[in-house]
């Protein structure tokens, strides 16, 4: 079915399939659909994230943050509006006999991360249920090194799942939770669940016994970077039962810039000039900034015991390679190139 979006007769590739899409359902706000999808597994080349693969179930996010990262994606199909990256949601094609090929295709000891773009628990879950079935046949395997992250609190919905997942797997769940105050969380993630619930998450899930982490991502300059709120949200997620604390200073690529600069201008216009300078160059922040920030999660994490990454443990049916070459994200320095074999590179 065609849509004024797509109403361009040259699309080719996944523009194409796009526009092809059929509409299932039109909501006040959003609207879904599903979008056929050839490879579940996407390789990482980055240097600065420690996994190999990365697993999106949905294209666009419903929740819609200020500052989000993910909203290229989007261009990819032709959608070159930032409203289209959270009020059209893509759920892909779950097809399992294919997502287990490319599995069987990947080392065991390459990790795999879930949620990297977009978030696995928008609202679309409730409905398609694409990460539960990529849950299901992962609780199958033995001896892989998962992931997962996510801002909302429908995750503890897969609890039981997840013991499945760890009693063969190493299995790390982490929430993010970049502020307690309500009021700005609101502001910034407006349609995201709120801190509340995602602490309510984390004790959930900590109580069922799953090694779970809190991110504090992004760290907005001059808004959600003080010590203050910092310690705040690491206190609630020690007292949660969450294992570890760690997070990154906001990057604006120019998709996000479009959004986030005139959110500023609206809601923090004092701060507006100074960010121009700070992120002129380059959407990565570096330098005594980010250092100081550094320090100040170091700090803050020490006070509360958290660790830096997920522990380091073995399940009780591992079958994995020896736990030696466990891959501790504790000591990761951010240069470490995960082992990706050219056969997994497409
Ligand atoms: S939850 Fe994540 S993916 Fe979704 S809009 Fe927010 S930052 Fe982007």
């Amino acid at each position: 079915m065609l849509f004024p979006e797509f109403a361009h007769p040259t699309l080719i590739g996944i523009a194409k399939e796009a526009a092809a899409s059929e509409l299932l359902e039109a909501k006040a706000r959003v609207r879904y659909f599903e979008l056929p999808t050839r490879r579940f597994l996407s390789p990482v080349r980055s240097k600065r994230v420690p996994f190999c693969w990365s697993i999106n179930p949905y294209r666009g996010c419903e929740f819609g943050c200020r500052y989000c990262y993910a909203r290229y994606t989007h261009e990819f199909m032709e959608l070159r509006e930032s409203s289209q990256f959270e009020e059209m949601i893509f759920a892909k094609q779950f097809d399992e006999a294919a997502f287990r090929r490319e599995l069987r295709s990947t080392a065991r000891h390459e990790s795999i991360a879930i949620g990297t773009g977009t978030d696995p628990y928008q609202p679309a879950e409730r409905r398609f249920g694409v990460t539960r079935q990529i849950l299901e046949v992962l609780a199958g395997e033995k001896g892989r090194r998962i992931s997962l992250v996510t801002k909302s609190d429908l995750v503890a919905r897969d609890a039981l799942l997840f013991q499945t997942i760890s009693r063969s797997n190493i299995l790390h769940v982490n929430i993010t939770i970049t502020t307690l105050d309500e009021w700005l969380a609101r502001l910034l993630e407006t349609w995201a669940p709120r801190p509340a619930l995602r602490v309510a998450a984390v004790r959930a899930l900590a109580e069922a016994g799953i090694h779970v982490g809190v991110l504090p991502n992004p760290i907005v300059p001059l808004i959600t970077d003080s010590e203050e709120n910092l310690d705040s949200v690491a206190a609630a997620a020690a007292q949660a039962g969450a294992e570890s604390f760690g997070g990154g200073v906001l990057f604006l690529k120019p998709c996000s810039r479009r959004v986030f600069l005139p959110f500023l201008a609206e809601h923090f216009p004092h701060l507006l000039r100074r960010y121009r300078e700070r992120y002129e160059k380059s959407g990565f922040l570096c330098g005594s900034y980010t250092d100081t920030i550094r320090e100040r999660v170091h700090r803050v994490r020490q006070r509360h015991g958290l660790m830096s990454g997920g522990a380091n443990y073995e399940p009780e049916l591992w079958e994995g390679e020896p736990q030696l070459e466990l891959f501790d994200v504790r000591e990761w320095d951010g240069d470490t190139l995960c082992p990706i074999s050219s056969k997994n590179i497409r």
